[in-house]
């Protein structure tokens, strides 16, 4: 195996949790909705989401002072437990994790051996990214504010469904391109068989990610790693 130049990783279930998106996210956007709501009752951006959500859910009319709160927190509750992905809807819950990160009652979570393994790449000049199909400030949040701190001086860069989707080969050679690396140099951990198909078809190394939970790997190509220790360049 060539020495890699840079490392790419995927976030839940490689780096993070894959169930802390239903553990931790969901909980704190239905839990400080009110509160979310009666704080930013005077803000643009927020009544904007709300209108979109009420016009496009509900039958009454957003300017309808009627509209009880509710029926607005009720209909949203509804959108965060069926895992909408309405446009207007994941910008209000974005706000929502936002102010939970920035007074930190909400925090990101990583593995125990994410923080050494990436500080070790890190310090021996490998480029260290991300790529999650969850936006960059999303992705920035979860790992400024981890329980073993700030580790984002680490990374060098993030990407999310704007470089494209992750099971498409052209996706890597973008992400290639951008960090300057050549394909044949950068490894890529997922615990996605079909995201390393996509990246194994564009040069690059891969490993599979099997964390707990996911006991039962599927046997295929892939090399397992089931700790980031095992990923000693
Ligand atoms: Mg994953």
């Amino acid at each position: 195996m060539m020495q890699p130049k840079a490392v790419l990783l995927d976030i839940e279930g490689t780096t993070t949790p894959k169930d802390f998106v239903y553990r931790k996210l969901f909980p704190f956007a239905k839990e400080h909705l009110n509160e979310f709501l009666d704080a930013h009752s005077e803000d643009v951006e927020v009544q904007k989401c709300l209108s979109k959500i009420i016009g496009n859910y509900s039958q009454v009319s957003p300017h309808d002072k009627n509209t009880g709160r509710k029926e607005i927190t009720d209909l949203i509750v509804s959108l965060i437990d069926s895992d909408s992905k309405f446009t207007a809807f994941k910008e209000l819950e974005a706000m929502i994790w936002n102010s939970g990160y920035a007074s930190g009652e909400l925090k990101g979570e990583v593995y125990p051996d994410v923080p050494p393994a990436i500080k070790r790449w890190h310090d021996s000049g490998i480029v260290v990214s991300i790529y999650s199909s969850g936006s960059v400030p999303a992705q920035k949040a979860i790992f400024s504010t981890t329980q073993y701190g700030d580790l984002t001086r680490y990374i060098f860069s993030y990407f999310d469904t704007n470089v494209g989707p992750k099971n498409e080969p052209d996706s890597y050679e973008r992400i290639s391109g951008l960090i300057g690396v050549d394909p044949s140099r950068i490894v890529f951990v997922s615990d996605s068989v079909i995201e390393l198909q996509a990246a194994d078809a564009s040069g690059f190394m891969t490993y599979l990610s099997v964390r707990p939970g996911m006991e039962n790997p599927p046997n295929g190509k892939y090399r397992v790693i089931r700790n980031f220790s095992e990923l000693r360049f």
